[in-house]
């Protein structure tokens, strides 16, 4: 499949890689917008927030398991970060396979513009 997170998964296109089990690949983001920004995605190819269902919700309880590690990991857990998904045109999402980013390492402003 020509999709750009699916080749990074594959280790066709290299990427530093932060975390991986069985169901989540994390890897830091190639234009951080914090000091701290990793990608979280699922190994299964979804393309957004739209096709999360009923049969496969649990991976989205393999993302936050995996982001709760990898806060500890990184020594962000205790002052905090931000785990954002883009979902569609409105949303900002550039890349069609369904990705978390999560940002810390500094205090983030809210609302996001
Ligand atoms: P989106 O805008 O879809 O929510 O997020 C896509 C993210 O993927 C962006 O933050 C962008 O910097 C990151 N990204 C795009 N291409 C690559 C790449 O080839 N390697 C890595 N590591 N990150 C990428
Ligand atoms: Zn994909």
């Amino acid at each position: 499949m020509d999709c750009l997170f699916c080749k990074i998964i594959a280790g066709e296109i290299p990427s530093t890689k932060v975390y991986e089990d069985e169901f989540v690949y994390a890897f830091n983001d190639i234009a951080p917008q914090a000091p701290i920004h990793v990608v979280i995605v699922p190994k299964e190819h979804l393309q957004s927030a739209n096709d999360i269902n009923e049969e496969n919700c649990a991976l989205i309880g393999k993302i936050f398991n995996a982001a709760s590690k990898i806060a500890k990991e990184l020594g962000i857990s205790e002052n905090g970060y931000r785990i954002v998904n883009n979902c569609g045109a409105d949303g900002g999402q550039t890349v069609g396979h369904i990705h978390f980013h999560m940002l810390g390492g500094r205090s983030l402003a809210w609302p996001p513009g």
